[in-house]
């Protein structure tokens, strides 16, 4: 079996594009692949972080990860940080990372903003991180969303470069699969930008845990244009975000939802958005609890998973060690 790798930082409340763009993929594939989801909670501490709130937040990712039906029948699932290797090899593959291709990265220019000299280091030397969660585990393909694109064609770019610097096949070069539907969520307040964890706005994202009357105020603020013509049209980002998390939710095609709004007005889409999404939402809700109502099996299950893929990154660790001379 080929096998997957993927990971979401715990850095806040999980969203609906953490959902579309990753998590409901590892659901549906899981049974085909040896699959190893992680949290990533050395990624999750690049921007400031109260202890006490990433402390929940992992467990509520961990939570959030069955709820939304990861099976530990196919699935290992862990905490980065309970793994040391990540961090070891981080430091080795930094030195062999060209800063030209970090400083090419759009992600770590727009997390700094204003405040490039202020940042913490760590936020440009994410994707070296990065690349490591993925490469000490020989990864085949990588499911994220549109967004981690270019960290994943440098995490091939870097893994290549390693390999045939050392004339050995020391890494599996990854594939990125990214999903054609739902792998590029908006924000809901300014659709120019993705729907983001980290954004100040908590109107601009849907997230999982949302109750059904905060999905409805804010689907009910959501930006769109005065157009009043419901289509798919990327030049209107607003409205398109809508049709696309109504397309991704509802699995029909994007003929048959133009037609089913054929002059109707925004508050009908928006009504029956909100509909989809309470319904989607509501069972993993339920699970959730479930899973929050136990934290030492929750806990039980982080530690088998580390347990179980320790070994896997030890190997590719050693392995880099050992053609580089160090030890
Ligand atoms: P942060 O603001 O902390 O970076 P985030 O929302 O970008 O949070 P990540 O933990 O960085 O979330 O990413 C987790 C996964 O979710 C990745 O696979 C990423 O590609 C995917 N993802 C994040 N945002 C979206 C989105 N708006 N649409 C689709 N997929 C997304
Ligand atoms: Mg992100």
């Amino acid at each position: 079996k080929k096998r997957t790798f993927s990971g979401i930082q715990p850095s806040g409340d999980i969203h609906l594009g953490n959902y579309l763009g990753a998590i409901r993929n590892w659901v549906r594939t899981q049974t085909e692949y040896d699959n190893i989801y992680c949290i990533v909670d050395l990624h999750a501490i690049t921007l400031p972080i109260d202890p006490q709130e990433l402390r929940q937040n992992i467990r509520r990712l961990a939570a959030i990860y069955l709820a939304c039906g990861l099976d530990t029948r196919y699935c290992k699932l862990f905490v980065q940080s309970h793994v040391r290797q990540h961090a070891e090899a981080s430091w080795i593959l930094g030195c062999f990372t060209p800063m030209g291709w970090l400083n090419r990265m759009t992600q770590f220019k727009a997390k700094a903003g204003e405040n490039q000299e202020t940042v913490g280091a760590g936020i440009y030397m994410y994707p070296v991180l990065m690349a490591c969660d993925i490469l000490l585990y020989q990864t085949h393909l990588v499911p994220v969303g549109e967004d981690q694109r270019q960290h994943l064609e440098l995490t091939r770019d870097l893994a290549q470069r390693f390999n045939h610097l050392y004339k050995q096949e020391v890494f599996t070069i990854p594939e990125p699969l990214i999903r054609e539907v739902g792998a590029r969520i908006m924000s809901l307040t300014d659709p120019t930008q993705k729907m983001s964890k980290t954004n100040p706005n908590p109107n601009s994202r849907i997230n999982l845990l949302d109750d059904p009357k905060t999905i409805k105020q804010k689907i009910a603020r959501a930006t769109t244009d005065s157009l009043r013509l419901i289509r798919f049209d990327p030049e209107r980002p607003g409205i398109n975000n809508l049709l696309t998390i109504y397309e991704a939710l509802t699995e029909r095609s994007r003929e048959e939802i133009e037609a089913e709004f054929e002059g109707k007005g925004y508050g009908e889409l928006k009504a029956r958005l909100t509909e989809v999404v309470v319904a989607t939402l509501e069972p993993i809700q339920r699970r959730y609890q479930e899973y929050m109502r136990d934290p030492a099996e929750l806990e039980a299950i982080l530690r088998a998973g580390a347990d179980a893929v320790r070994p896997i990154a030890e190997a590719t660790l050693q392995r880099m060690k050992d053609v580089i001379g160090l030890g």
